[in-house]
């Protein structure tokens, strides 16, 4: 039997009371139970709730088992649109909230939410260009749905509701997605963190084995902005706006051939691309493995470009410079 006392700041005394496990301070005490009702089905992250409105300073929580570690589990639901863009939907079930990331075009979208029985609550969009939001409107007569993205695009996104940046919180029912600038590709591109349930979603800034063109911004920026979702934890999956894995993957053999998880990502996604399977989401760890943008300290990028030494914004300017050529 373990119980546990909460340090005040912890709590996030809004419409969900919850902490996560990493800010428990001491043990010992008598019986929580959680209702299982109350979360969604799976477990797995440290993190479960406590739904429970009262003074919360001098509270002592109580938990049953310190290993139970449950959670508002997102559904996601990945799928082909346009050439090369994927539609994703993630799902409350708790609540039945449901955001689209993007809205590359109405029609896959619609589908994919009936085929679901979804009804669409928010639209997260990472970035302006059409592809990414050229299904808002649609979207919009239909569902009335809320539409968030990037204050620093706000005249460029049709339909725009709620304008974020760095830090903003965006909630999809019961969860919480972090706002992260990672503009670059587009002036204010942004993309959208949910720490307890483990996916970014991350438009046209990070592909895997890839990165996106540098249309709006210069080399530091994006290499400021790789680095942040670089930093999240490895097992993060990584959702895309596009799967141009096949592509990156040989033209990232000529950057660093000698990678050997490179080789062996080059080889799945081969065989993934023979199949038709997605190579998406992938995940910081793989990405931080084999991804030549990321990858502005290895000796032999540096090696390989005459740069040893060099800055890491210099390093990974240069790699895509060579991306834009190849
Ligand atoms: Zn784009
Ligand atoms: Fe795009």
């Amino acid at each position: 039997m373990h119980g546990v006392r909460l340090l005040p700041a912890c709590l996030d005394l809004g419409r969900r009371p919850r902490l996560s496990i990493q800010n428990v301070v001491s043990i010992g005490g008598p019986v929580f139970k959680p209702r299982p009702a109350e979360y969604g089905p799976g477990a797995g992250a440290a993190r479960f709730g406590i739904f429970k409105d009262s003074d919360i300073e001098e509270t002592d929580i109580e938990v049953k088992d310190i290993e139970v570690k449950v959670m508002a589990q997102l559904e996601i639901f990945q799928f082909p649109t346009r050439s090369d863009n994927y539609g994703v939907l993630i799902h409350d079930p708790k609540t039945g909230a449901t955001a689209s990331i993007d809205a590359p075009e109405a029609a896959p979208i619609l589908a994919a939410l009936a085929q679901k029985g979804w009804d669409l609550t928010d639209i997260l969009v990472t970035h302006h260009h059409a592809d990414h939001t050229a299904g808002i409107g649609a979207l919009k007569n239909r569902y009335g749905c809320t539409v968030y993205g990037p204050a620093r695009e706000a005249g460029l996104i049709p339909g725009l509701d709620v304008e974020v940046k760095e830090g903003d919180t965006v909630s999809v029912g019961h969860a919480d997605a972090t706002v992260i600038d990672t503009s670059g590709h587009t002036r204010g591109h942004v993309s959208y963190y949910f720490p307890d349930q483990a996916p970014v979603f991350v438009g046209d800034t990070l592909f895997s084995v890839g990165c996106g063109k540098l249309l709006e911004g210069d080399a530091p920026t994006m290499w400021a902005s790789l680095s942040k979702l670089a930093a999240l934890p490895p097992e993060t999956d990584v959702y895309c706006g596009h799967e141009y894995t096949g592509a990156n993957c040989r033209f990232a053999l000529t950057i660093e051939p000698d990678n050997a998880a490179l080789r062996a990502r080059a080889a799945e996604v081969a065989e993934n691309d023979a199949n038709g399977r997605p190579s998406l989401p992938t995940t910081i760890g793989l990405e931080r493995a084999t991804n030549p943008f990321l990858r502005a300290s290895s000796p032999e990028i540096q090696a390989r470009l005459g740069l040893e030494g060099q800055p890491l914004e210099a390093v990974f300017g240069e790699v895509r410079r060579r991306k834009d050529r190849f």
